[in-house]
């Protein structure tokens, strides 16, 4: 345990150099002193307003389908809960959902899904080259898990901009340890490298408090962002689901997360970093408490109405009110109230130039 002047110069430091070493991070993580977490937040917040201003990116979250082959032990969309009411949004469902966003002042839409054979290359290819004929000024980012290096060129060939694939987490024996052995932490880490080599825009991410998690594994999931410099982050809390293997383990902490958006910001000060649904799910200001913590995305609910209760990937997941595309109005009162401007743009991950 660190005294307070310790940890603020490691905070400082983390400003300024944009990195510490493996034990400072872990210093830094096991403090548990609320006044140097908004010392940290402070100056994760100067950080991006040197970047972004006051401006917060929207993007419209299209869960396309809940169908998954994969059995994620925390995930409620794992193929083996058989309670999951399962669903597939058709081709123009999704064309609707994009016409409607962008109605609203979408410029990013986030298809994100279940994996499996129906979404082949094929249907994705048509799919993003209409979205993107109908809508050529918006971005298009995919969050639809592991697919081969091919694949992921084609889908870059048809027009997709951006593409979401949490690591999950950067220790090899803990990712086996929150998924079954057909899943391959080696292949997950490959297919990251892939998407970043293609050229996608690329966000890495993880659970904050998922079971099995240490402070040595977050430090060292830091460390992982740091090397592959990402252009995107998505990092929430860990959230029980019904029906799972981890349905009675502990919910992550919601200052644990805050404290990782403001040194992931100090790490990398361009990184596109969302307030994500967990974190508003966690606890009912957990967004702004984001945004303010130096996050600089929200990702609204897009997807149509009736299906959006059945995307449960982890239990109470928020989709109405401000969390709802529908609450544009609200989220932006919500930002202006402290401080902060909800920007319609792309807001893609600004270059050096
Ligand atoms: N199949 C795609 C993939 O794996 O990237 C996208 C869908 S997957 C449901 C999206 C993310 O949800 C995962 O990367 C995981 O981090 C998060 N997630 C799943 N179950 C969760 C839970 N119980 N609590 C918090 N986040 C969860």
């Amino acid at each position: 345990m660190q005294n307070k002047s310790e940890i603020r110069k490691i905070i400082n430091k983390l400003a300024s150099e944009q990195t510490l070493s493996q034990s400072e991070f872990i210093c830094l993580l096991e403090d548990e002193s609320e006044e140097n977490r908004r010392f940290l937040a402070e100056k994760a917040d100067e950080k991006r307003r040197t970047v972004f201003g006051n401006s917060v990116y929207i993007r419209g979250l299209i869960e396309i389908s809940n169908i998954c082959c994969n059995d994620c032990y925390y995930c409620g969309l794992r193929c083996s809960n058989s309670k999951a009411d399962r669903y597939r949004l058709s081709e123009s469902q999704i064309l609707d959902c994009c016409d409607k966003g962008y109605e609203m002042g979408f410029r990013t839409f986030v298809l994100q899904g279940g994996e499996g054979a129906y979404w082949d290359d094929e249907k994705l290819v048509v799919l993003i080259e209409e979205i993107k004929r109908k809508h050529e000024d918006c971005a298009v980012t995919l969050s639809l898990g592991e697919r081969s290096n091919e694949s992921y060129q084609a889908l870059y060939d048809a027009g997709a901009d951006r593409y979401l694939l949490r690591h999950e987490t950067a220790t090899k024996v803990h990712y086996e340890w929150l998924h079954p052995g057909d899943m391959s932490f080696d292949n997950r880490m490959e297919c990251l490298k892939n998407l970043k080599e293609i050229g996608f825009q690329t966000g890495c991410g993880f659970m904050v408090g998922s079971p099995g998690q240490t402070l040595d594994m977050l430090a060292c999931d830091l460390m992982f962002i740091k090397e592959f410099q990402p252009q995107m982050v998505g990092i929430g809390p860990f959230l029980p689901a019904t029906d799972t293997p981890f349905a009675e383990k502990p919910a992550g902490s919601v200052d644990m997360t805050l404290k990782l958006l403001s040194i992931i910001r100090l790490m990398n000060p361009r990184v596109l970093l969302p307030a994500t649904t967990a974190l508003g799910t966690a606890r009912e200001d957990g967004r702004a408490l984001g945004i303010q913590a130096g996050a600089n995305v929200i990702m609204p609910n897009l997807s149509p109405a009736d299906t959006r209760k059945k995307y449960s990937i982890y239990d109470n997941k928020l989709a109405t009110g401000v969390e709802a595309a529908e609450g544009l109005a609200k989220l932006r009162l919500e930002m202006e109230k402290i401080g902060y401007k909800v920007e319609i743009s792309r807001g893609d991950y600004p270059s050096l130039l």
